[in-house]
């Protein structure tokens, strides 16, 4: 945990969550209670199906909304496509950018990374931009590199403390129960923060939320959390069930 920075837990929901799972945001709204708002922020991003009633649902709980991703255009004949503009006017605070499910199954580029965070930024919407190594690069001993390359590819330039989250998500713990060591974080965050500074200037760098993701719940959360330049956590599985992604933000709240 850095101290001087407010925490951020982050619901990533995927291609999860019909009407009736808004049940889920209620309860969470109700168990954000006046001992977490000051010690912990946090965001539930939905499928963008449900962003405008999740963000409508949860008015007056403090809690924000993120999209999952956006197009790296304004406007126009890009069928399918949801841009930053269109996330921010359903009442997003938050963009996902760059997630592993997207770099892997889409395909993206941290050049595409780089845009669709730039377009998040245009749109006032804080981008969380992922970045993590898979098994085979982390085996390789090659994880600070490849996530290095990725910052440096992916990162808005001129970004700062209140327009960036960083989420390092090694891909082989996404969805998978795995988790690295509390010292691999530890080495891995310092990178990115160190990496950072170079890209957006140290004291920009000092105050941008690195948030963990990968396998993140109950049981684990507390030790994940207090590792140093960890502030806060993005969760995928655990965010679906309101009691867990609680116990999250109480670890995280410390
Ligand atoms: C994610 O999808 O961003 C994620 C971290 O998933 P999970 O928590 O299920 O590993």
């Amino acid at each position: 945990m850095t101290r001087s920075i407010k925490p951020l837990v982050a619901g990533n929901w995927k291609m999860n969550g019909l009407k009736a799972d808004l049940a889920i945001a209620a309860e969470v709204a109700k168990g954000y209670d006046a001992t977490l708002k000051p010690n912990v922020d946090l965001a539930i991003c939905p499928p963008s199906s449900l962003l405008f009633t999740a963000t409508a649902a949860l008015i007056g709980s403090r809690i924000a909304t993120g999209g999952q991703d956006c197009s790296t255009q304004a406007s126009g004949a890009f069928t399918g496509e949801v841009s930053a503009a269109m996330l921010a006017d359903a009442g997003a605070n938050f963009c996902i950018a760059g997630h592993s499910e997207r770099r892997t199954l889409h395909g993206e580029t941290s050049a595409t990374v780089k845009a669709k965070a730039e377009a998040a930024q245009k749109a006032l919407l804080v981008p969380i931009v992922c970045v993590g190594e898979t098994k085979d690069e982390r085996e390789a001993g090659k994880a600070l590199a490849v996530v290095r390359k990725q910052l440096r590819g992916s990162v808005p330039e001129g970004a700062g403390a209140a327009t960036l989250v960083v989420a390092y998500e090694p891909v082989w713990a996404i969805g998978t129960g795995l988790t690295p060591t509390a010292a691999d974080v530890a080495e891995m965050h310092e990178a990115i923060r160190a990496e950072l500074g170079r890209l957006v200037g140290k004291q920009a760098a000092a105050g941008v939320r690195l948030l963990y993701g990968g396998s993140v719940k109950p049981s684990n959360a507390a030790e994940l959390m207090n590792v140093a330049n960890v502030d806060g956590a993005l969760v995928g599985g655990a965010s679906l069930k309101a009691e867990d992604f609680l116990a999250i933000a109480r670890a995280c709240a410390g």
